[in-house]
């Protein structure tokens, strides 16, 4: 087993979450609509997650480090979604383990260094955990191109960014904005939001949104650098970019503080259904850009398998 912390959040008012998200949102976006409702089922295209809700013991994983990945690969960082349903079902009565987010792939299954969707639906039989379904993808460099392809393993490499519930229905956050004003992209604007409106007060979010209109940077992970990389700007011209195109549907979790858990703040992977994906930046077309979001706040952080090292 990999060390695990786990932290329990602050549950705050949903309602006043919902609000300081909505005053925030409307000097960012030109348009902007907040609202706690009944999530819809996102199993349903465009979204075709793999359970139709975000409740149930909503939790966020944060799982290995960049560190594992530069300036050199650590190729025995392998883990599996079972083990991390056992994690976060500990002494928790849930027998649907949903987990949806940003990763690296499974590259010693898949062959190469890959990014990784994954929107897997565990169920628990016995003691162990089994897959209910799964429509997890991954993202590589190809040919000198990317793609985009289905990925039916149950491990993955390096990192992860979960959010995790029983992927129950139930009220969620709907966020719908479009014609971004501010220089933050979605997530940075929610996380500043957040972070000012309560300061100290670590909200962790995660669910899905949809980039309806406009453009948006994705990168995608190349196979591993041959050569070490030292450094954050020699990560950055090893990182392939690209502009994709909408519908995109994006697994996100984010932080608005870092209770001293060493946490990725934040963490975005994109999929489609027209071989388009990879790890969100930011989008490219502000004027144009509509995006829908479902998300919840998370009750728990677990904090799995952080570097000793820095
Ligand atoms: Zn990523």
């Amino acid at each position: 087993m990999f060390a695990t912390e786990k932290y329990s959040l602050n549950q705050l008012n949903i309602d006043e979450i919902v609000t300081s998200i909505d005053d925030g949102l409307k000097k960012l976006f030109e348009y902007c609509h907040v609202t706690l409702e009944e999530c819809p089922d996102l199993t349903k295209p465009p979204f075709n997650l793999a359970a139709s809700g975000l409740c149930g013991h909503p939790s966020i994983a944060d799982i290995g480090s960049v560190s594992n990945l530069a300036p050199v690969p650590d190729r025995k960082k392998i883990y599996t979604f079972e083990h991390i349903a056992h994690i976060v079902t500990n002494g928790i009565d849930m027998n649907n383990c949903f987990m949806i987010g940003a990763g690296a792939g499974p590259f010693h299954k898949v062959g190469n260094n890959c990014e990784l969707m994954p929107n897997i639906l565990m169920h628990k039989n016995g003691d162990h955990f089994e897959v209910a379904n799964n429509n997890t993808y991954y993202a590589d460099i190809f040919e000198n191109n990317y793609r985009l392809l289905k990925c039916e393993h149950t491990e993955f490499g390096l990192m992860s960014n979960l959010f995790i519930s029983e992927g129950k229905p139930g009220k969620v956050i709907k966020i719908v904005v479009e014609k971004r004003l501010g220089k933050e992209n979605f997530t940075e604007s929610i996380q500043k939001i957040l972070r000012e409106k309560f300061p100290k007060i670590p909200i962790s979010l995660g669910g899905v949104f949809i980039i309806e209109k406009g453009k948006a940077k994705l990168h995608i992970m190349p196979d591993f650098s041959p050569e070490p990389l030292p450094s954050l700007e020699s990560v950055d011209k090893w990182l392939r970019y690209f502009d994709m195109d909408p519908p995109l549907i994006c697994l996100t979790t984010f932080h608005s503080e870092d209770p001293g858990l060493d946490l990725r703040m934040e963490h975005t992977h994109c999929f489609s259904d027209h071989n388009q994906g990879g790890h969100y930046h930011y989008d490219t077309t502000p004027d144009i850009i509509r995006m829908t979001a479902y998300l919840n706040v998370a009750e728990a952080i677990y904090r799995i398998d952080r570097p000793t090292k820095k």
